[in-house]
């Protein structure tokens, strides 16, 4: 699913230029999960934001679904992300639309079906996360762990055939962490999709089929 060879990524230019990513090499299969770790600053978002076609490539080859993203043009790149579902922080859901109308918006936006088909899935979507009686609320009105679950839900609700993941757990306690993990890890078995997550909870790292360390942009192991 994806295959990086010698990937280099600077920010800045001239003098201020900053090398963050150093010489990645990484190969991930259909249908592994693969946890990252590493310390702040390592280059783990960028790196993520790299494999999610949301950032150019600028050295070195990074292919998604068989698809060279080094030199891919913007169109390219919108195509390529129809293929892939983001976790990135509970917060990232629209506050203005409630768990509902959240999920229903990327179906409408993934798929060409009926706005009455596209709200009959997203309450069925939203049961099946454990959120069927909380369709109406707004994001401000459920809890963290809720929020999550929306997001994966949304996530998922497309049928992607790659799910980045950025801390989901983050601000989470141990259950209701645990909980959104196995939710992913059920979710993605069932749909047959792989799962690159980046996290700092060693609570999760079990769910890994394998584990990859960054370190000041290198990966280490
Ligand atoms: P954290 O775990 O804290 O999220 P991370 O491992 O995800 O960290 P990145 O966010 O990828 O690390 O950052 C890698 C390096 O790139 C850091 O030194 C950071 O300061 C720098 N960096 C990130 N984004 C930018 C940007 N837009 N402009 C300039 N430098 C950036």
């Amino acid at each position: 699913v994806i295959a990086i060879q010698n990937l280099n990524h600077y920010f800045g230019s001239g003098a201020l230029k900053k090398q963050v990513l150093f010489d990645i090499k990484l190969y991930i299969n259909s249908g592994e999960i693969v946890i990252m770790t590493g310390p702040s600053g390592s280059g783990k978002t960028t790196l993520l934001s790299l494999i999610g076609a949301l950032r150019s490539v600028q050295q070195g080859s990074l292919s998604i679904f068989n698809k060279e993203m080094n030199g891919a043009n913007e169109e390219q790149m919108v195509q390529t992300r129809r293929f892939i579902g983001y976790i990135f922080q509970a917060h990232n859901l629209l506050p203005f639309m409630t768990a509902r109308q959240n999920i229903q918006m990327s179906i409408e936006l993934h798929r060409h079906v009926n706005k009455e088909e596209a709200r009959t899935k997203s309450e069925a979507i939203l049961a099946e996360v454990g959120l069927g009686e909380r369709s109406n609320y707004y994001p401000e009105n459920l809890s963290g762990g809720q929020k999550q679950r929306v997001a994966i839900a949304r996530a998922l609700v497309s049928h992607p055939k790659l799910v980045l993941a950025d801390e989901p757990t983050a601000a989470l306690d141990k259950k209701t962490g645990r909980d959104v993990v196995n939710l992913m890890q059920r979710l993605a078995k069932e749909q047959g999709c792989t799962i690159l997550l980046v996290t700092h909870d060693n609570r999760i790292l079990d769910i890994a089929d394998r584990i990859v360390q960054m370190e000041d942009g290198r990966l280490i192991s």
